[in-house]
């Protein structure tokens, strides 16, 4: 490829991070800044925000940069290039790559922010190294909220609705209650993060992490915290089941708070295998390696043509 250097940030709803990825494999980030996103001051803040960002890294690498990629969480509606499903709310039905590309004076791609962490774990990442050559990757990313990216021959599979890979908003269970996004049950209101601890809550009385709840379970006497982890194993089968189902992929990428908790990885693929249509699972679920970068890095590939 001929840019040695690309441009990545993730816009997530109380940070932006900014990196210049020196390419390769693995890439290499020479700079990295982390600005507060203060989506509580509008639209226009935000672009400000970003711009003052990009600005920063300039100053910070002396690089010059041709074009932006850029992680959101939410994505663009195929039709309307218009931002949907965000929980930064503000973004929601503008058009923010042509705004930003008028504020920036640079070109920009946009994708979603689980999109682009599927990808670069799938590319330089934990799948990579299993198998660089893996038809199909899903890279999960579980924790406040659940999303998920779907990668075929290296590449993100966007969907006529820019919606393929958002399995946190399948049906999963009644019990989840409402969804921010209208729904009741999704997937995400069962087990993200705050949805166990809120279940926690319900059996208790008392408002524990799930990092928590998780140490209460492996010390082995605390009965509410072993059903909260069951819950996330018994639904986190069902649930990834059904993806496995449709996409078949060689490869599940476990990531985001939720995607620590060690049972899943025995417990959890247990349950995934009472689900799956086969005599056997041979699905393997593993941790990402880029840790926080992913999303960055994904981001910043968006303009690298072998990966459209
Ligand atoms: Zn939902």
């Amino acid at each position: 490829m001929k840019d040695q250097f690309l441009w990545g940030i993730d816009l997530g709803g109380t940070k932006i991070e900014g990196t210049i990825i020196k390419t390769g494999n693995p890439p290499e980030v020479i700079s990295r800044l982390r600005i507060p996103t203060e989506k509580e001051n509008g639209y226009n803040h935000i672009i400000n925000q970003i711009e003052k960002l990009i600005d920063n890294l300039r100053q910070d690498s002396n690089l010059n940069l041709k074009q932006i990629g850029l992680g959101i969480h939410g994505t663009l509606e195929p039709s309307t290039k218009t931002v949907k499903n965000a929980n930064t709310t503000a973004l929601n039905g503008k058009h923010f790559k042509k705004d930003l590309e008028e504020k920036l004076k640079l070109p920009v791609k946009l994708a979603n922010d689980a999109n682009c962490f599927a990808l670069a774990e799938s590319k330089f990442g934990a799948a990579y190294k299993l198998n660089p050559d893996a038809e199909v990757v899903f890279g999960v990313i579980m924790g406040t909220g659940v999303g998920g990216g779907l990668i075929v021959d290296g590449k993100i599979v966007g969907g006529k609705q820019g919606i393929a890979g958002e399995w946190g908003h399948n049906f999963l269970d009644e019990s989840g209650g409402k969804c921010y996004c209208g729904k009741t049950g999704c997937v995400e209101t069962v087990i993200s993060g705050p949805a166990l601890e809120r279940y926690y809550h319900s059996l208790t009385g008392k408002n524990l992490t799930l990092q928590e709840i998780n140490e209460q379970y492996k010390k082995g006497k605390h009965p509410e915290a072993a059903k909260t982890i069951d819950r996330l194993c018994s639904f986190f089968g069902k649930s990834i089941a059904q993806v496995i189902n449709i996409t078949d992929p060689e490869i599940v990428v476990l990531g985001g708070g939720v995607g620590n908790i060690e049972s899943l990885y025995n417990k959890g693929v247990e349950e995934v295998k009472k689900h799956v249509f086969n005599h056997q699972l041979e699905t393997k679920f593993i941790q990402p390696e880029l840790g926080d970068s992913a999303g960055v890095i994904g981001a910043a590939y968006l303009w690298d043509k072998e990966y459209q």
